[in-house]
């Protein structure tokens, strides 16, 4: 059949005869005959159900050696196309024409799905891409899947503890250990927490905030979500529908405060994770816990999981002079009642998302305000920064978007983020064109990747324009160069050409510390060095550390979009639940 005839009504026989000459070779523990079903640079990424982590296999040599050590002890079997699932069918992605198919199979462990794309070569259809996910463990299923009446009882009973007596106690930790430390209560840590819940772990969620969701309500006045409602919805219970579209900032504060009691989470607030140290002998963690009022609490947990974010200690970068800076220094991360500046004057250092907010609201109250700009920035406006979750409006039911998210293995994310980038260019010309003419420098990432790769590789250095762009070429935000000052002196910023930008208040946008710097604030160097670097990309293209087990047992990382954080919970949680059934060690 040529390419030509190759049409949707074809697309489901042609991936069942390709997962059936799949299996066949997996079945024949025959790793090299599974390998020539790829194309030459064929990826194959799997989630836990071969490799128990997250990997990415690139080129048939190497999937076939991972394959010939994993295949036989998974025993992957019964791969089907399923009844309930977007069918397969002929789609671009990353400027590539392929068969898109959602597939599922099984394993001795576990329940898995899969997407497999096919595109021809040589007269033949072979795989470019593959991913298999583990789903499930087989008899470790979530808790509200076999629910009946007969797990309520007691619930009823007459001068017995009732359900909120019972969240309470459980809640209290006095007569039982947590297995699971989740430190951090903003998406990351709610959302594995409660997959968690669901396998029968029992966690603990601390977090140093007054109240769940102040992550977000102490954020800037004016802050709404930069992502639709429909791709940012927590595991379990999606927003309301009759939601805004982006969705702000307190209602998403409350919706979090809700959720932690909804789907029954045992956080305590107002506590902070002060030191811990890894008990080798007992395999278990020796956690200082910080109330609010000064008292401590040591925790014997298993499991740590670190869900601070990235903004949880704050980088206030060595600026020449700012300590004779005689007004108010004040961190992006901490910044509010922006009306105290009206009619004051104001700088504001750094031009990703924060600076350029920040540098929104003192213009919108009335203060003066120059936006100080140390390196080349992307800009994007709002509506093309959704193209990254274009997926999620293909009108496919949402759990097949988000198996599809998770399916695009380093150098495919690279070439569709390329494509993306340079239509959004395209879009967005005048805005750029006229940005460069106010002397704003910008950039498009370093493989003209644009702001999704700066933000898995570095975590920042664009900006979702907002409004602020305009107030810039405006001149209503003004523009200065870093480069162009020479030092901060007590009235303000003293240029290289002599002349004083005063100002009363500076803010630094400058981003935050690393979550390694983290774990050697809280855990100490030995475990920091032996971890190495958290999040960006590793050699293989994964995200270093993140949902998968560490150098050190018992430390996890989870963190990123609500959509990632929704997603790799589920697999960070199955990795816990597998050691703790000593199913995988
Ligand atoms: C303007 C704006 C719009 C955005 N829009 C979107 C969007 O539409 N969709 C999206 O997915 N993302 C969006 N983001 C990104 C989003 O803010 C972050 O991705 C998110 O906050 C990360 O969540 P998190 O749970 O990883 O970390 P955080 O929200 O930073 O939560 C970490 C928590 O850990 C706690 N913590 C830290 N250290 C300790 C400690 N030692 N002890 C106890 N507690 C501790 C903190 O108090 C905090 O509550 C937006 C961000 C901004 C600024």
């Amino acid at each position: 059949m040529n390419v030509a005839e190759r049409t949707h009504a074809n697309a489901p026989a042609e991936t069942a005869a390709w997962l059936e000459r799949f299996a066949k070779a997996l079945a024949a523990n025959d790793a090299q005959a599974a390998a020539t079903l790829f194309i030459d640079d064929g990826l194959w990424r799997d989630i836990l159900a071969f490799t128990w982590t997250i990997e990415t296999m690139s080129g048939r040599a190497a999937i076939a050696a991972r394959l010939g050590e994993t295949a036989p002890r998974t025993k992957a079997v019964n791969f089907t196309i399923p009844p309930s699932r977007t069918p397969p069918r002929w789609v671009m992605r990353a400027g590539t024409q392929c068969i898109e198919a959602l597939v599922a199979f099984e394993t001795k462990l576990g329940r898995c799905d899969g997407v497999l794309r096919l595109v021809p070569e040589g007269g033949a259809l072979r795989a470019w891409t593959l991913i298999t996910t583990m789903e499930e463990l087989k008899g470790h299923e979530e808790a509200f899947k076999h629910r009946s009446a007969d797990d309520e009882a007691g619930l009823r009973d007459y001068g017995g503890p009732n359900w909120l007596d019972r969240r309470k106690a459980a809640a209290r930790y006095d007569d039982h250990e947590p297995t699971v430390v989740v430190v951090g209560a903003g998406q990351a840590g709610l959302s594995v927490a409660a997959r968690l819940k669901q396998l029968g772990i029992d966690a603990l969620i601390v977090d140093r905030h007054a109240r769940v969701g102040d992550n977000w309500r102490k954020r800037y006045h004016s802050l709404t979500l930069h992502n639709e409602r429909f791709v940012n919805h927590l595991p379990y219970m999606p927003f309301p529908p009759t939601w805004p579209v982006y969705i702000p900032k307190d209602m998403l504060a409350n919706w979090f405060e809700a959720y932690a009691d909804a789907v029954e989470l045992n956080v305590w607030t107002g506590t902070e994770l002060a030191r811990g140290n890894y008990d080798q002998t007992k395999r278990r963690w020796d956690l200082t816990l910080r109330r609010a009022d000064g008292s401590e609490r040591v925790v014997h947990p298993r499991h740590l999981v670190l869900a601070t974010g990235v903004s949880s200690i704050p980088f206030t970068p060595d600026l020449p002079g700012l300590k004779d800076f005689a007004g108010t220094v004040s961190h992006s991360g901490s910044f509010d009642h922006p009306e105290r500046w009206k009619g004051k004057k104001t700088l504001v250092l750094g031009t990703g998302t924060s600076g350029h907010d920040v540098a929104q609201e003192l213009a919108t109250v009335g203060a003066d305000v120059t936006i100080i700009q140390r390196s080349k920035t992307y800009v994007v406006s709002l509506p093309e920064a959704q193209s990254v979750y274009a997926i999620y409006k293909e009108g496919i039911p949402f759990e097949d978007c988000d198996l599809l998210a998770t399916s695009f293995p380093y150098p495919v994310l690279q070439r569709s983020y390329q494509l993306s980038t340079a239509k959004s260019r395209e879009i967005d010309k005048p805005l750029l064109d006229a940005l460069e003419q106010r002397g704003f420098r910008l950039h498009f990432g370093e493989d003209d990747t644009g702001f999704q790769m700066m933000y898995l590789r570095r975590g920042g250095g664009y900006y979702f324009n907002v409004g602020c762009s305009e107030l810039i070429i405006s001149g209503a935000v003004k523009l200065l160069q870093f480069a162009e000052i020479d030092r901060f002196v007590a009235q303000g910023a003293r240029l290289k050409d002599g002349r004083l930008v005063p100002a009363d208040l500076l803010v630094l946008a400058t981003g935050y510390l690393s979550q390694q710097d983290s774990v050697r604030h809280f855990l100490g160097d030995a475990i920091a060095d032996s971890i190495g670097p958290v999040w960006g990309f590793d050699e293989g293209g994964e995200l270093r550390n993140m949902w998968r087990r560490t150098t050190q047992p018992g430390l996890w990382f989870t963190a990123g979009s609500l959509a990632q954080c929704r997603i790799f919970s589920r697999y960070l949680a199955l990795q816990i639940k597998a050691i703790e059934e000593d199913i995988i060690a």
